[in-house]
């Protein structure tokens, strides 16, 4: 499991990259999830070490649920991209410079 210790020494640009993605888990399978994230907005941000010890196994739940539902892979697990497409494009014709994978995934 990551510790949250290490994502509190990640550069901000890699945390907040990171962090869009979470959100974008919560939006696809988690709405109680995304209220937390509302609430908890601040001490996430500041990284604060109790918050992200309940949020990182929360986010790692959603995409083993997600997963689990389609051992098959029928397609479900796709959800798990939403956003994706649209972050590929804007990385590829900005030749992967401008933006780290998780702010393209913002900007979707
Ligand atoms: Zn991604």
């Amino acid at each position: 499991m990551t510790d949250p210790v290490l994502l509190r020494t990640l550069p901000d640009r890699e945390f907040r990259g990171g962090f869009a993605e979470v959100i974008k888990h919560a939006i696809i399978a988690d709405a109680a999830m995304f209220t937390m994230l509302e609430k908890d907005l601040e001490s996430i941000l500041r990284r604060d070490r109790a918050t992200l010890g309940r949020l990182i196994p929360q986010n790692i739940q959603i995409k083993a649920r997600v997963v689990s539902r389609d051992e098959r892979e029928s397609g479900l697990r796709e959800i798990l991209n939403l956003g994706h497409t649209f972050a590929h494009a804007l990385e590829s014709v900005t030749h992967y410079r401008r933006y780290r994978h998780g702010e393209a995934v913002a900007w979707a």
